[in-house]
């Protein structure tokens, strides 16, 4: 274990949810868990101990070997042995899974520390990234609690736990959305098998151990890393399975559908999203959010900016173009275990549609900002910004999940909002303008789950900015991460006299 969470850390900072009278929202009494404050000395100090530990981590290795599955007969034991102990789970009823889940939160904020490490070591999470994930982790344990109370007291249906749901997270929240996942899972009184994604199996494996050291059985609870061959598709397409969540590209979501064409699904799928900047915008602001909102995490998130999209004069003059290529360059680049890194490695060495979109132009394209490869290996690259982008192009239309960014131009807002929607994807989008009746046009007409106005277009907070998508962001009953519709979608409902 690394370093001990320092005592002005956290502590005292969030209220925690008291049961509020019948027919008062409980959600009410939910906080957002803060984030550590850099500022303050001690912080620093707990950051570099961190830091320190993450070249030589192994945090979770032993996880992975001990829960790797390797047969079917293993795959069908666990299973069957996450089934049997389901009803025992429900039988909680929500208050009593609402405590264990509130524990749980506590346990993730024991382990702030824990988990840092091994996001950096084994994701390339900087600690910037990686502490407001392991907040959002909490925020899931803490809301999910409010909610699990609340379906105690619905009327006139009654929700009936399912038996199991699969989830199936991505590689780039390896904390937060394995956590938020199966929590919403467990509110809801299913038991859960977790897959971690490959590339980050040891933060999934360090997540559901958490989960477990703070109550939640481990039958109810299983870990398995399943080989994404024929294992996998067994687990995804097995009959006992009553929902999957699944984190990922779109085409992950069709190939799970070719397991099992009735397969109950809810799936949050891949992004490409723009930051529309008008000429009443505050300027230095846009050029902040749309670098923030492009390369933290070197892009690789399902709701970065990959197109700015700048209207009238702003795509006429110099200006915005000279502030957004000083805001791209000052970002410090590197390896996560330095501590003012702010674009670290991506996942993997880039290859396919990423490696095509950092090394070549399209038709009329230039860079405003070269990107450069910084290591032998293909996983470290400064942030690159194409400029002369035409609709209906490669960079307009496809994702790329990278540190690359595309810059087009409009004469008009509804000529800008046209290009925002002219995308497959509908997951996120942004506006900077300070003008009452653009901000109203723009958000009437954006046809995405995830507006945010003068503001980055990452870092959805929970119970605030409830997160998912439309259009080929989502497939299946995609209701909202962290928002107060997301157990219904993982319950089963029932009508009968007694509640007619
Ligand atoms: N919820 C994250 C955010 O708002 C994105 C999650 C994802 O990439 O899937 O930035």
């Amino acid at each position: 274990d690394t370093a001990v969470p320092l005592p002005n850390r956290h502590q005292d900072r969030t209220v925690a949810p008291a049961a509020g009278p019948r027919g008062t929202f409980r959600t009410d009494q939910f906080h957002n868990t803060q984030d550590t404050d850099p500022s303050l000395a001690p912080n620093r100090l707990w950051a570099r101990e961190v830091l320190a530990a993450v070249p030589a981590s192994d945090a979770g290795q032993a996880l992975v070997a001990e829960h790797t599955v390797r047969s079917g007969d293993q795959l069908d034991a666990l299973i069957h042995s996450a089934v049997q102990a389901a009803p025992r789970w429900a039988a909680l009823g929500g208050a009593g899974r609402a405590a264990v889940l509130e524990d749980a939160a506590d346990e993730l904020e024991r382990r702030r520390s824990d988990l840092l490490e091994v996001m950096a070591s084994e994701a390339g999470k900087t600690l910037g990234e990686g502490d407001p994930e392991v907040s959002e982790a909490i925020d899931f344990a803490r809301y999910y609690a409010t909610l699990a109370r609340e379906l105690d007291d619905v009327d006139g249906a009654e929700p009936v736990p399912v038996r199991l749901t699969v989830v199936t997270p991505p590689w780039n929240f390896p904390v937060a959305i394995p956590a938020g996942s199966t929590l919403a899972a467990l509110a809801a009184g299913s038991a859960v098998v977790v897959k971690p994604a490959p590339q980050a199996a040891r933060c999934g494996s360090l997540m559901v151990e958490t989960l477990w050291r703070a109550g939640v059985p481990r039958d109810v609870l299983q870990l398995a890393h399943v080989d994404e061959g024929d294992l996998g598709s067994r687990l995804i397409g097995d009959r006992r399975v009553d929902r999957v969540v699944l984190t990922g590209a779109f085409e992950t979501a069709e190939l799970f559908r070719s397991f099992r064409p009735d397969l109950p699904l809810l799936a949050e799928t891949s992004g490409k999203n723009a930051i529309v900047v008008t000429p009443s915008a505050d300027l230095d602001l846009a050029a902040r959010d749309v670098a923030a909102s492009a390369f933290g995490h070197a892009g690789q998130k399902c709701s970065a900016a990959s197109l700015v999209i700048l209207v009238g004069s702003v795509a006429r003059s110099r200006r915005f173009r000279e502030q957004l290529v000083d805001a791209v360059t000052s970002l410090e680049v590197g390896t996560p275990e330095v501590a003012t890194t702010q674009v670290g490695p991506l996942i993997e060495p880039a290859r396919g549609k990423l490696l095509d979109a950092l090394t070549t132009l399209g038709p009329g394209e230039s860079w405003l900002v070269e990107p450069r490869r910084l290591d032998d290996a293909g996983q470290l690259w400064s942030p690159g910004v194409r400029v002369g982008v035409a609709p209906g192009s490669v960079a307009h239309l496809t994702e790329f999940f990278g540190p690359v960014l595309s810059v087009m131009t409009a004469e008009t807002l509804a000529e800008a909002i046209a290009l925002q929607n002219q995308v497959d994807y509908g997951l996120t989008a942004g506006l900077h303008s300070l003008d009452r009746s653009e901000i109203d046009t723009w958000l009437s007409s954006v046809r995405a789950g995830n507006l945010y106005v003068n503001r980055g277009i990452t870092g959805a907070v929970v119970r605030r900015q409830p997160f998912g998508g439309w259009k080929r962001s989502a497939v299946g009953a995609g209701t909202k991460a962290g928002g107060p519709s997301y157990l219904v979608g993982l319950t089963g409902w029932r009508s009968c006299p007694s509640t007619a």
